[in-house]
């Protein structure tokens, strides 16, 4: 490996934005959140000449955009990031930057403050090489990521692209698609009674039991359906679960809260379909059976259309820069899904590491510096064809 050259401007932008507490504020009240990554973000795309629109999606969360316009009209690439972290319990010294092994320590480091390096950086290799022929390049740093993505919402009510590429962490690899999940709340209820009663008494966490073994063989008929070719299968878990208040008593309500991931094509209410078909299964079983299901969120799979041309001019440019990308499925839903629903096609592509939203959290230098190359080199090829 090359020594590490420190004075690199990815790398001096990588250590600024980890020292940079920008935790989220709805994940963890009282955070500082965006505002600092916003302002070093935006003096970025100031010195490099670029154009700047800065909106706020919450009080002191903005979204920070800079535009580099070729001198022709042409495609337009983005490169969109998200600013915001998750929280820091039990780490020692997250804001500390602190590089060993050709890596970078701290949290964000991998997720991702290292795309998000890149992505700067690559717009500046673009400037610095004399701007763009044709076409345009959108550089997007986005808040709330981690808790709601009203960042990257609060984006494409303003802005459109040709095509994105999202540098979230993927080793390297180019990311064609992702699963997404639907959260949904089973509620059971019985009718409370001394525990010597059982003639008047009706037991809602027994009934519960009933919809947890129906679940269970829904998540095991869903694995072995046709295989997604990144994604695999969907699949559920029991996330929660609740109920009951005494030793005594039989319990009157219990809730349970579980998580379907889902693959593209699957509706946006299959879980609570799902769930609703397995209530009504049990009160033709039994008519005295109670119980009712509510979705809470939920966020679509994504993935691109298998024709489009950005993996291939990705993957191009991304052998320039020393690296060989397979194109994958990423397991863990991202904004890139946002992005593609308002017509903006998206991939992934960012920089490998390890620790993302654990205590020991990094990310490696080498990458960093060759995503942003091939990011450079894709924006010239993207924005001139
Ligand atoms: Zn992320």
């Amino acid at each position: 490996m090359a020594a590490l050259d420190l004075s690199d401007p990815a790398l001096v932008l990588l250590r600024d934005f980890v020292a940079i507490d920008s935790v989220n504020p709805s994940l963890v009240s009282g955070a500082r959140g965006e505002a600092e990554m916003g302002r070093r973000v935006a003096a970025e795309f100031t010195s490099l000449g670029m154009e700047l629109d800065i909106v706020e999606v919450a009080p002191g969360r903005p979204n920070v955009v800079g535009v580099l316009r070729g001198r022709n009209p042409g495609p337009s690439l983005m490169f969109c990031g998200h600013t915001d972290t998750v929280g820091v319990h039990g780490m020692d010294r997250p804001f500390a930057p602190e590089v060993r092994d050709g890596r970078l320590y701290g949290r964000g480091s991998q997720d991702m403050k290292g795309g998000l390096a890149a992505m700067i950086a690559a717009a500046r290799g673009v400037v610095e090489s004399g701007g763009l022929e044709r076409g345009s390049l959108i550089v997007a740093a986005v808040a709330d990521e981690e808790h709601a993505s009203r960042g990257a919402e609060a984006l494409v009510s303003r802005w459109r692209a040709d095509a994105a590429v999202v540098p979230e962490p993927t080793d390297l690899e180019i990311g064609v698609a992702h699963k997404g999940f639907q959260w949904v709340t089973v509620q059971t209820r019985g009718r409370a009674a001394h525990g010597s009663r059982p003639r008047d008494g009706r037991d809602a966490i027994l009934r519960m039991g009933r919809v947890l073994v129906r679940l269970e063989a829904l998540d095991r008929e869903l694995q072995t359906r046709p295989l997604h070719p990144q994604l695999g299968t969907g699949s559920l878990h029991a996330s929660t679960i609740e109920g009951g208040h005494e030793l005594s008593t039989y319990p009157v309500h219990a809730w349970l809260q579980f998580e379907r991931r889902t693959l593209p094509g699957e509706p946006p209410d299959v879980a609570l379909r799902e769930a609703n078909a397995i209530l009504d299964a049990l009160r033709r079983e039994d008519a005295e059976f109670e119980g009712d299901a509510v979705a809470t969120f939920g966020r679509d799979a994504y993935e691109i259309e298998p024709t489009h041309a950005l993996p291939e001019l990705l993957t191009q440019s991304a052998h320039g820069a020393g690296c060989a990308p397979r194109t994958v499925g990423m397991t863990f839903w991202t904004d890139a899904a946002l992005l593609g629903a308002a017509g903006i096609p998206a991939v992934l592509f960012g920089p490998g590491g390890a620790g993302l939203h654990g205590i020991e959290e990094y990310v490696r230098l080498d990458d960093v510096r060759r995503c942003r190359d091939a990011l450079a080199d894709l924006a010239r090829r993207f924005t001139s064809r």
